[in-house]
């Protein structure tokens, strides 16, 4: 299991298509109606599917569609080329049609064009075009990917991503309806609501009817458990296999009080039903109206308290207000502010002061000039979102600029604006730009200038503190600091929390006006000051200075220029286990021997991460003497604050500041045999946070960050 993937809890954002400009022989698909049978064992599906196409209208992105049809008096659909068509009517008219160059268009999933003549006739006009095809749909259950579709006695998987039906080759935004037939003792689950189940003999037909717009359709079916409840009228369901039944009641208990919450929050839920729906692979999709959570994820209990709330509200925003695919995305960082970074909130303002400075940290550590991207620029496609330079910006920043937002025009505005952008915008694309108007309208200010440095431009601020010093006391009484922040081009405009500590005891918050490069404050105080700081709480997205960030594997992994050094002397199982590793730690990173760094004297400079101990590993024995007290290394074990560590099981990772450069970490990784390394060195990554990891055959035992150097955004007095 990709436990990256799993914990993203990627929501499967179909991207729907905006409607073309008016053109003639330009349709857009408004509905279907699909009658499907489905034979289990021979992996066939027989269906037709009413189409309602129409001529298209409205402005917004040139999907592929205008150019494959535009003009020609034809439509084109996407259908996998393993289904064969029977035939085309409109009406009973039989309608002419061809599949368009397979090899140009076939791809994995089984995607292939075909191309429908519309008569003359029927030109301008809204039309219903009866498709029906049949075929056979079979990945076994043990291949390597996730299919795309699947049709077998264990499981049924029918993804959009496997074209089970006809749709534009760009996307749409239609209403489903889908009738299935499958054998008695099976349960259908997609999205929308379940308007009928009838045991017709041997056979169960199930009509699920989705009568919104929305970009896809995942069907599922299996012999599941299902388990009912009503929350304010709307329907819950667990599909479980028996082995998970236990769970079913934390899921249901977990999803009312997520409706709860959400409901008040941000308005009614859009839709008369949520699910959760084990998949016998290994995934964690959000879908309008449901989630698909691999059999593992199930189990991980920060999935119920976490990724299923971030699911929920992706109906809100995501599933009912879509992304517009021209102007970046939008929902992924406002499902995380309203849940995982909410959640936080909600336990106290540590816990969400600690997410923010994660944020920040993460940006800081992940992204580069090159890297990095305006949020209205994002497109699907290219880098994956799992990767963490992406996630950084796509969740983080995004997460980072609604809490700016909130904290600019007040969290009473900020919640109205965002029940009105529920309001105006459901079942409608919506770009940045509508958020900012609405934005505009609720709190009557203009925020042009603030969505223009935030979301139609990459980058943050880096802030410094300089020249912080006290005056007096005066001759009436009374202090005064003074003192200079200032800013990297391009300039932002800010607004910055300082915090001054007096000798009383007392913290006085002020928040700063910022809108030059450099620009002086004075503070004044009763009594004599003792401490400034500025933005101590990360209210502020921007990149973190040297001294803010510890040394931990992300931000060593993040560097640019870092490098995996390998050991080559000793154990030759033990250095073949540090090799195998490497790739797993960072994609297309350089990998070099220690001797070959150690020779070259500027590789020495650079982000490390060295894998071994002193005794195989020489930028591991270079190291020695910079290393904390609290680590020391002999022969077959180690020590680590203050425990002696023997056993064979055991690995550490270490994170320090680079003696050569200070500006970059290393990190030092090593086990005391082939299965530890093994073992610990294939999850790093996910501890990435942490500056240093103890493990015992591969389960972490204790972990932990390193207290922060010098804060420079920090003044004592
Ligand atoms: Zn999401």
């Amino acid at each position: 299991m990709n436990l990256g993937v799993m914990t993203a809890l990627l929501l499967l954002v179909l991207v729907p298509l905006s409607t073309c400009p008016q053109a003639e022989g330009v349709y857009e698909l408004l509905g279907h109606d699909i009658s499907l049978e489905l034979d289990l064992d021979s992996h066939d599906l027989r269906a037709t599917d009413v189409l309602s196409i129409g001529p298209a209208e409205g402005d917004g992105g040139q999907g592929k569609r205008a150019v494959e049809n535009a003009g020609k008096g034809t439509v084109v659909f996407s259908l996998n080329s393993r289904l064969r068509i029977d035939s085309v009517k409109a009406g009973h008219k039989e309608l002419e049609w061809r599949r368009l160059d397979y090899a140009k268009h076939a791809n994995r999933e089984g995607g292939g064009l075909v191309e429908i003549q519309i008569p003359p006739s029927l030109n301008g006009q809204e039309v219903s075009l009866r498709l029906s095809y049949h075929g056979e749909l079979y990945e076994p259950l043990d291949s390597a990917e996730i299919p795309a579709a699947t049709i077998m006695p264990e499981f049924v998987y029918l993804s959009p991503m496997g074209h089970w039906y006809a749709d534009l080759p760009g996307g749409s935004l239609a209403t489903f309806k889908v009738a299935t037939t499958v054998p008695s003792g099976y349960e259908v689950v997609m999205h929308g609501r379940l308007r009928e189940k009838k045991e017709e003999g041997k056979k169960t037909l199930f009509v699920w009817e989705a009568d919104y717009p929305s970009d896809s359709c995942f069907l599922v079916a299996a012999r599941y458990v299902v388990t009912h409840d009503v929350y304010d009228g709307i329907d819950i369901y667990t599909y479980f296999f028996p082995e998970e039944q236990e769970l079913s009641e934390s899921y249901i208990g977990a999803t009312k009080r997520y409706l709860k919450m959400y409901e008040e929050m941000l308005g009614p839920y859009p839709f008369s039903k949520f699910a959760i729906v084990e998949n016998l692979f290994p995934t964690g999709y959000g879908m309008p109206s449901y989630t698909l959570l691999g059999r593992d994820a199930l189990k991980l209990p920060f999935i119920v308290h976490i990724s299923l709330g971030h699911e929920v509200a992706h109906n809100w925003w995501g599933n009912s207000v879509f992304i517009h695919p021209d102007h970046g995305n939008w929902c992924e960082g406002l499902a995380t502010y309203v849940a995982d970074y909410h959640y936080k909130e909600l336990i106290n303002a540590g816990s969400a002061m600690e997410y923010r400075r994660n944020i920040l940290r993460t940006y800081s550590n992940h992204i580069t000039e090159e890297t990095d991207f305006s949020l209205e620029g994002f497109t699907e496609g290219g880098v994956p979102r799992t990767d963490k330079a992406v996630r950084s910006v796509l969740y983080g920043k995004c997460a980072m600029v609604f809490h700016m937002l909130k904290t600019l025009v007040g969290p009473e505005t900020f919640t109205k604006a965002l029940k009105n952008v529920y309001k105006d915008r459901q079942w409608k694309q919506t770009s940045w730009t509508d958020f900012r108007e609405i934005f505009e309208q609720t709190s009557g200010r203009d925020l042009d200038w603030f969505f223009k440095q935030w979301v139609f431009e990459k980058g943050a601020p880096r802030l410094e503190l300089r020249g912080a010093a006290v005056e007096g006391p005066e001759k009436g009484g009374g202090y005064k600091v003074n003192f200079e922040l200032s800013q990297d081009a391009p300039v932002y405009r800010l607004l910055v929390p300082v915090v001054l500590v007096t000798e009383d005891g007392k913290r006085h918050g002020h928040k700063l006006v910022m809108n030059s490069q450099r620009q002086s404050y004075s503070l004044s105080s009763e009594s004599r000051p003792r401490a400034l700081y500025v933005d101590p709480e990360f209210e502020v997205f921007r990149h973190l200075l040297p001294g803010e960030t510890p040394p931990t594997l992300d931000k060593v992994l993040g560097e640019e220029g870092m490098l995996i050094v390998y050991p080559t002397e000793g154990d030759s199982s033990l250095i073949r286990e540090y090799k195998a590793m490497s790739p797993g730690l960072k994609q297309h990173a350089p990998v070099k021997s220690d001797v070959e760094v150690t020779t070259n004297k500027r590789y020495l400079t650079h982000a490390l991460f060295a894998l071994g101990g002193p005794d195989n590993n020489l930028v591991v024995k270079g190291l020695l003497q910079f290393l904390p007290p609290s680590l020391k290394f002999e022969k077959d074990s180690f020590v680590f604050k203050g425990t002696k560590y023997d056993k064979e099981g055991m690995a550490l990772a270490f994170c320090l500041s680079n003696p050569r450069n200070k500006d970059h970490g290393v990190c030092i990784f090593f086990g005391l045999s082939p299965e530890a390394v093994s073992a610990a060195g294939h999850k790093l990554t996910h501890y990435g946070k942490y500056s240093y990891v103890l493990f015992d055959n591969g389960t972490s035992v204790d972990k932990g960050v390193f207290p922060e150097g010098k804060n420079p955004l920090s003044a004592v007095f």
